[in-house]
């Protein structure tokens, strides 16, 4: 053991030792550790690999290591993670934002630029404050039923400065959206709890030892709380908003089976990063030709109908006869 730890020899001893401990990606780990600790981005560790470290910092460390080695996601562990374009706390109890949910906005706003929008299951809000900081006059409505979710994603409307166009509220899915918000919404996102029960078991257990079952349990087709999700998002959209929800890779057939009976005939599925279907897009009426995503001509991306045309045919009828 070196008498000074440095950036460099630390760096070294904390990737040994989680590799040790079964981290998949050790040293990665260790620059998100003692970078957090140094309170600098990774990068600029290799700025300074001969900096001494002080005896708080290797304590912390000394504190992140064990926690880290016992499988504690370094989101947690840090208290935070990026999301799209802005940095969100994360916090036990409260599910970690993924990379799929990043698609999930992408994916929703190539379809819509809303004024309003509806974030169903918010967790730590990262849905719902990407949509108000990346859409500027957006406001944007989120619901969560768990308490340390709301306590979350209060804090991070906060602390993004985004209170003015952010409404949290607690309730079970839409329960808590005041009355007046129904029909008015142009965007209706969720990522609720998806996976199916018999799959949870079957998680890395990082995932299940830490996260919580709350925010993953989607019942025995993943698709319990979509269902109750579905006829909500109708009654709380306008004519012509979207439907923008997260999946199980295996559940997006039923899903999009579940849309058009209850009423959105157009729907369209896209693929996460991974290339697995994640993403169920459903409207009432179909989006203008005009305005149709580049990918539309995909035919993975294509929205796909169900009896629609006509009903299509008559809607355009109806808006061209107001002109
Ligand atoms: N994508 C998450 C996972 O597989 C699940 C998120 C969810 O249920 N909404 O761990």
């Amino acid at each position: 053991m070196p008498q000074t730890w440095t950036v460099r020899s630390i760096l070294q001893w904390i990737e040994g030792y989680l590799a040790r401990h079964n981290d998949k990606n050790p040293r990665l780990s260790a620059q998100w550790l003692v970078a957090d600790v140094l309170g600098c981005e990774r990068l600029d560790l290799y700025l300074d690999m001969d900096r001494p470290l002080q005896p708080d910092e290797l304590s912390r460390l000394h504190d992140y290591t064990v926690r880290r080695a016992k499988g504690e996601p370094l989101q947690y562990i840090v208290g935070a993670t990026t999301f799209r374009k802005i940095s969100v706390r994360v916090a036990k109890g409260v599910l970690i934002p993924r990379p799929e949910t990043e698609v999930l906005v992408s994916a929703a706003l190539e379809e819509v630029t809303p004024k309003r929008a509806l974030d169903l299951c918010t967790g730590s809000g990262c849905i719902a404050c990407s949509l108000a900081y990346e859409v500027p006059d957006c406001h944007v409505v989120a619901t969560d039923i768990s308490d340390k979710a709301i306590e979350l994603a209060k804090t991070n409307v906060e602390a993004l400065k985004l209170n003015d166009r952010v409404e949290v509220y607690q309730g079970d899915l839409g329960e808590a959206v005041p009355k007046d918000y129904f029909g008015t919404f142009d965007l209706v996102i969720s990522n609720p709890p998806y996976v199916p029960t018999s799959v949870l078991g079957t998680l890395d257990h990082e995932v299940s030892d830490f996260e919580p079952r709350l925010a993953l349990d989607g019942g025995t087709d993943g698709l319990d709380l979509f269902r109750r999700i579905v006829p909500f998002a109708y009654k709380a959209l306008n004519e012509n908003g979207v439907f923008a929800c997260e999946l199980f890779e295996t559940a997006l057939e039923s899903a999009r089976r579940i849309a058009q009976n209850a009423g959105f005939p157009f729907t369209r599925m896209v693929k996460d990063l991974a290339g697995h279907p994640r993403i169920l897009i459903a409207r009432k009426t179909k989006k203008d030709l005009d305005d149709l995503p580049a990918q539309a001509s995909d035919s993975e991306n294509t929205f796909q109908t169900n009896n629609a045309t006509a009903a299509h045919t008559a809607v355009k009828d109806a808006s061209e006869a107001d002109v």
